[in-house]
């Protein structure tokens, strides 16, 4: 066993996992790293560890600083743990796309939230209002660091020099190589400093960026599009177009079936561009001959409410595949001692026997 000093040391060395259901054929070539086993739960805590640890390393920050950020949510969590752990305040400004949930957990990691707001369109994409925000906010605060994940090189330096080598590490030690990687595409720091390493290690193997339908990354039509994280509709300095050889993207739909089986078939519980990534991979996964990775970027219970609602997605239009996630089965104990009435029909439920599944 390890002992780590501090949480920030168990950033990083993510689990590899096979995919075994999901995928219709024998072959059992997707695997999947899984990168909600980062504290904060998402990939973005590898970027705002490097980019305070370089900033802390140049001189860039000293104990009045303030840490001041615009994000969809992950990489504002990443930076609340390593500022309370370091000891800095820090301004997380997201807007009102923003889950629930997220702004839950940045509450209690103890960030000053700002929510950008806007009576405008439901689903479209704020980034650039929060952006904005954050340009004017520095210049009015004092003793702020910007992080700026959108063109700061120590985003895209934290996967070259660590997801990017563990990936590596992993078809050394273990023997399994892979022809093609997906990545989801938001800043372009995960998918940049990955297929840099990657490039050098290999340059066969396939780099393939993934971004929801709507965001313009890759091109196409600008539109709405409901995965929170990935996406955007202007194309990020960190964002490096060398190294990747296709860009592909999901619609909302694709992307949040797939979070639904990839939950129910294989007991993974991810966010929306996992689902995105995913989906891609399986619809690929036939022409390319090998083995396939999917970097899943963040866990699902920051969408408890929203990806694995079945309320949520019907209000927003999305067609459930799956709409099996099961109720809660409620017992009234007053007055009853004998269970076996309800017990008889709860086996009918479990089997999904539509003569006896009613409650
Ligand atoms: N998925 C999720 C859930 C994210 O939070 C992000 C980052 N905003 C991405 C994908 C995209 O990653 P990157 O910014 O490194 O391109």
């Amino acid at each position: 066993m390890i002992l780590y000093n501090d949480i920030l040391g168990t950033v990083g060395n993510t689990p590899i996992v096979r995919i075994n259901k999901l995928a219709d054929h024998k072959r059992k070539n997707i695997f999947a790293k899984l990168e909600f086993f980062n504290p904060g739960k998402s990939v973005k805590d590898r970027i705002a560890l490097n980019i305070i640890s370089e900033a802390e390393a140049e001189g860039k920050l000293n104990k009045d600083s303030i840490i001041l950020e615009s994000s969809s949510g992950n990489t504002g969590i990443g930076l609340s743990i390593v500022s309370r752990v370091k000891g800095y305040p820090n301004i997380i400004v997201v807007d009102k796309n923003c889950p629930n949930e997220k702004i839950k957990l940045l509450k209690a990691l103890g960030a000053t939230i700002v929510m950008i707001t806007t009576e405008k369109n439901d689903s479209e994409d704020l980034t650039e209002r929060r952006i904005e925000f954050v340009n004017q906010a520095r210049d009015i605060l004092d003793h702020v660091f910007v992080p700026n994940q959108y063109e700061n090189p120590n985003a895209p330096l934290a996967h070259y020099k660590h997801t990017g080598q563990e990936i590596i590490n992993f078809m050394e030690e273990t023997g399994i190589y892979f022809k093609a990687i997906f990545i989801s595409v938001g800043t372009g720091g995960t998918i940049s400093g990955i297929s840099k390493r990657i490039k050098e290690f290999d340059p066969s193997i396939q780099i393939i960026g993934v971004e929801p339908l709507g965001s313009t990354l890759f091109g196409g039509e600008k539109g709405p599009y409901l995965q929170q994280g990935p996406g955007n509709y202007f194309q990020p300095k960190n964002l490096i177009y060398h190294d990747i050889d296709l860009g592909i993207k999901v619609s909302d739909q694709d992307a949040f079936n797939m979070c639904r089986r990839l939950a129910l078939q294989e007991g993974i519980l991810v966010g929306g561009s996992s689902g995105g990534v995913m989906h891609s991979a399986i619809d690929m996964c036939n022409e390319i001959a090998g083995n396939v990775l999917c970097v899943l970027p963040d866990g699902g219970e920051k969408y408890l409410d929203s990806i694995y609602s079945d309320k949520w997605l019907m209000e927003k239009g999305v067609v459930v595949e799956q709409q099996n996630i099961n109720d809660v089965h409620i017992l009234n104990i007053d007055g009853l001692t004998d269970y076996s009435e309800f017990i008889r029909k709860l086996r009918g439920v479990v089997l999904k026997d539509e003569d006896q599944g009613t409650l």
